[in-house]
């Protein structure tokens, strides 16, 4: 069974057959049969009658409901390590942090329901003779609409703040891996979370399109690409309907000349080959201070050649497969442009000849701002770097792009590194550090990058509407 609708579970109805990969194989492990645009319509029907129930229950139970999300993902903690591992064919660690990252997001949005219900309500109006207090209610049903490249983490970044709000769910997995979240589903029924308020339906783009064009939806909320996130956007502005994007990047890393090079190599190559590249947030423009350029390009170039790369189920590595047939052929054509382009090529730039979905760890170097490989969204352990001599011609690169996702600043000089935070155009700036990512600070981009942000208090009003009660003295 596939599906969760209305607390159970259901065989898909739809047109579609999907089959789940084990990357590092390049061979499928599991096959099932996508929702139907009915099935999606009595996901949203059970959302929309469990959510009187779900926003009337009291606060402290329904935060109860999330530390149980966590508590429960603690228990499943090696199966989903282990499904990460096979489907999305992450590093054992890199499945941990996911793991981990997910069971402290239910843990956050339960403290800070609670904590945000024991506030004051009360307005102090400059105005004599009138009271008022603040509601915030949750804003409905709402459409969730997430990719692979994290699964546990998107779809728990979205799922906690909805249902702390006291808003009921129908979550779209991605079709490349439907099987981590179907542990949501089961975490549950294990809790006997009220039937209808966590839906999931699995589908491709037919499923989402059948999410984000219905009409009962109170909001959408989507990570994904920009292709198909301007298509939901579409959707909503059709039926005025809030919606939340969480899309792509391009994202900078600077690296300032009286930096340790060593840190500095060991961040960059963290920053472009975690998740084999497969990060909104990859820093995958890398801006180097002239006088190092050299000797650093040097270093990254060893540093990115002597990667373990292999099956994270099988070898000890530091780097799995990309998660796709799709994204390896893509990677692959990224590749061939740049070979056209005549690029400096100083690591990897091909497929590993092997089974499954391998590709090299790879560096151009002095790319042209006018390049595919510069302007556009890889997705894939691909770096490209340029050269600058000035902080300003350092942050005017940085921003020179349509995406504003995240940046990573390295230098010793911590002022500096500070300004050129405040400079630059994106939505979280990381100083001297990997992309450390906290739930009580928020994420989500500037310019290209999407609409809104997630975690922190932000990502809990995402999920709320604001009223006001306004009441005459006299
Ligand atoms: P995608 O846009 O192809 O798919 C995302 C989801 O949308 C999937 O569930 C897919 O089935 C569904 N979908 C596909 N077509 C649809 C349609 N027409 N209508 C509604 N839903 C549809 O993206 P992807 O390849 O799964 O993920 C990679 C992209 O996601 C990258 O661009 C990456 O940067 C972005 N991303 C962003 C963040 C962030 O926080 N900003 C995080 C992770 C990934």
């Amino acid at each position: 069974m596939t599906h969760y609708i209305d607390g159970r579970w259901v065989d898909g109805a739809g047109a579609d057959s999907i089959k789940v990969f084990d990357p590092a194989l390049g061979e499928p492990f599991a096959e099932l049969q996508a929702a139907s645009a009915a099935q999606v319509d009595q996901a949203i029907s059970a959302a929309r009658e469990a959510l009187p129930a779900w926003k009337g229950l009291d606060v402290a139970r329904r935060a109860g409901y999330l530390r149980g999300f966590a508590e429960q993902l603690g228990l499943r903690r090696e199966e989903l390590i282990a499904l990460q591992m096979r489907n999305n064919g992450k590093p054992r660690h890199e499945a941990e942090v996911d793991l981990d990252d997910a069971v402290a997001t239910f843990a956050y949005y339960a403290d800070l329901i609670e904590q945000q219900a024991r506030k004051d309500p009360g307005v102090a109006l400059a105005a004599p003779g009138f009271t008022a207090r603040t509601r915030l209610e949750p804003v409905g049903v709402v459409g969730l609409i997430v990719p692979w490249n994290f699964p546990l983490v998107t779809s728990a970044w979205k799922l906690a703040p909805a249902l702390a709000a006291g808003c009921t769910v129908v979550l779209k997995p991605s079709e490349i891996t439907p099987l981590i979240e179907q542990s949501y589903g089961q975490i549950a029924e294990t809790l006997g979370l009220p039937a209808g308020v966590l839906n999931i339906v699995v589908g491709k783009a037919e499923t989402g399109i059948a999410l984000s064009n219905h009409n009962g939806l109170d909001k959408l909320s989507f990570t994904g690409s920009n292709t198909v996130g301007s298509q939901v956007m579409r959707s909503a502005s059709a039926q005025c309907r809030p919606v939340t994007l969480e899309l792509g990047g391009k994202s900078a890393i600077v690296v300032f000349d009286d930096c340790d090079l060593d840190q500095a190599v060991e961040w960059i190559v963290a920053g472009i080959c975690w998740n084999a590249g497969q990060m909104c947030s990859a820093t995958s423009r890398l801006l180097i201070q002239d006088g190092i350029a050299d000797a650093l390009l040097a270093r990254l170039a060893v540093a990115l050649d002597s990667l373990r790369v292999g099956n994270p189920l099988t070898e000890d590595v530091d780097m799995g497969p990309l998660t796709s047939q799709g994204q390896w052929l893509k990677v692959a054509a990224y590749f061939a442009v740049a070979k056209e382009e005549g690029l400096t090529c100083l690591a990897g730039g091909q497929p590993l000849d092997r089974s499954g979905w391998f590709v090299s760890p790879t560096l151009y170097a002095d790319v042209p701002a006018h390049s595919r490989l510069w302007v556009e969204e890889i997705f894939g352990p691909v770096l490209c770097s340029q050269r600058f001599s000035t902080e300003q011609e350092a942050i005017d690169l940085a921003n020179d792009s349509r995406f504003g996702l995240v940046a990573t600043v390295v230098s010793r000089d911590l002022q500096r590194a500070e300004r050129v935070a405040d400079a630059l155009e994106v939505g979280h700036v990381w100083i001297n550090s990997i992309q450390a990512v906290f739930v009580e600070t928020s994420w989500g981009g500037t310019k290209g990058s999407g609409i809104g942000r997630e975690l922190g208090p932000w990502g809990l009003s995402a999920y709320q509407s604001v009223k006001h009660v306004t009441r005459c003295l006299g």
